[in-house]
């Protein structure tokens, strides 16, 4: 099937339009034209090879929305028109048992991700800087009518990188929370800590999204510069959610959690982190880690939105202002997601 988009082709230059191909949908297949695709960190760490596994050309993009414009003879849940999401990942193997237990992201076999990934036939998969994608419905999501379509798209990765974890280690109410980091994941994790019931502590280098974090649901802001205001949270907080891009020191973190208080890294620096063992013998701390979530946990996501009115906060950008958006990003200043409007690609 005939596609467009944007395609890195190296690690330096700048995104360009590219025409490509997707497989001929079949009879389990769902095709969706795409209306709009978030940019996530892991689009630019990948276009730019931070992670020294980058197949190009790349066209990226794991938060899609859109309609759906044809369906394959077998699909039962989706209609010509429907809306539809897709997020990360576009296959698993379905048969082994983390597959079986709805944890899809850990397929023994390994999960066919939505771009910069190869299928099981070896065909390099192609991502949502695009104006359509062939996905079999088993990994196509409905979205409700209740939200806004656009602010909808990064719930697709942003959204269940960080539900996921918090609902993992039981986040709720009587728990203290902490939230690294108010980017596109950050934000979304401190709106679900909040709507959770949790008492939540979020931490940012930025002086200029105090006010935004409070309305966004923290109970507390703190700058992560100032020891004094770290040092006043030291051995409290039952669960770290720690959204950072870049390196940073994992052991300040560590230091503020209470007696079996777990650090979960969703953020993906492109160097090794040092843990200092002190900081985990200590209150017998966990560092671990989590990726997206199961399909079935990520249709729970989604509703959970639809029922609380949760979406992303997005600034909307085209397709010729792909390399500003990126630049943005990477200084941190965005409020709090870029979304491509894909109908730019038209133009
Ligand atoms: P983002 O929007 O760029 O947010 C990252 C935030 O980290 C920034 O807003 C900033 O928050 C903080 N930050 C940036 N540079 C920093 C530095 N040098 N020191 C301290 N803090 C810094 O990125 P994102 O899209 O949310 O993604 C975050 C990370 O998660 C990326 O590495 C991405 O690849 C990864 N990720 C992982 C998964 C997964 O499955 N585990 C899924 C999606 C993304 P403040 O301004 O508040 O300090
Ligand atoms: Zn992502
Ligand atoms: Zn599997």
């Amino acid at each position: 099937m005939k596609s467009h988009g944007y395609a890195a082709h190296d690690a330096k230059s700048a995104l360009v339009p590219f025409d490509f191909e997707r497989r001929e949908p079949g009879p389990k297949d769902v095709v969706v034209e795409i209306a709009y695709c978030g940019i996530c960190h892991s689009d630019i760490h990948q276009a730019r090879n931070e992670w020294n596994q980058s197949i190009y050309p790349m066209v990226p993009g794991h938060e899609i929305v859109g309609h759906v414009s044809a369906v394959g003879a077998e699909v039962t849940r989706f209609k010509v028109g429907d809306r539809a999401g897709v997020g990360v990942m576009v296959d698993s193997c379905r048969v082994c048992p983390n597959c079986k237990a709805n944890a899809e992201p850990y397929c023994e076999k390994g999960m066919v991700g939505t771009y910069n990934a190869k299928d099981y036939d070896g065909n390099l998969m192609f991502g949502g800087y695009a104006n359509n994608i062939v996905v079999d419905e088993r990994y196509v999501h409905t979205i409700s009518p209740k939200l806004d379509l656009a602010a909808v798209a990064p719930l697709l990765c942003a959204g269940i990188t960080t539900y996921s974890p918090l609902k993992h280690w039981k986040v709720g109410p009587g728990t203290k929370v902490g939230v690294v980091g108010l980017g596109g994941l950050g934000h979304l994790g401190l709106k679900f800590a909040h709507a959770m019931g949790a008492y939540v502590v979020q931490f940012t280098t930025s002086e200029s999204k105090i006010a935004d974090a409070k309305k966004l649901g923290a109970d507390e802001v703190v700058i992560t510069k100032n020891a004094d205001e770290m040092a006043k949270h030291a051995g409290t907080l039952d669960f770290i959610l720690d959204c950072v891009s870049a390196p940073h020191d994992l052991n300040e973190y560590l230091n503020l959690l209470r007696l079996n208080g777990v650090l979960c890294l969703v953020g993906l620096p492109e160097v090794p982190l040092p843990v200092a063992p002190f900081a985990i013998v200590a209150n017998r701390r966990s560092l671990s880690g989590s990726m997206i979530g199961g399909m079935a946990e990520t249709q729970e996501m989604l509703d959970y939105c639809a029922e609380k009115g949760i979406v992303s906060d997005i600034e909307l950008t085209t397709v010729d202002k792909l390399e500003e958006a990126y630049a943005r990003v990477v200084k941190a200043d965005v409020k709090y997601r870029f979304v491509i409007d894909l109908a730019s690609l038209k133009k």
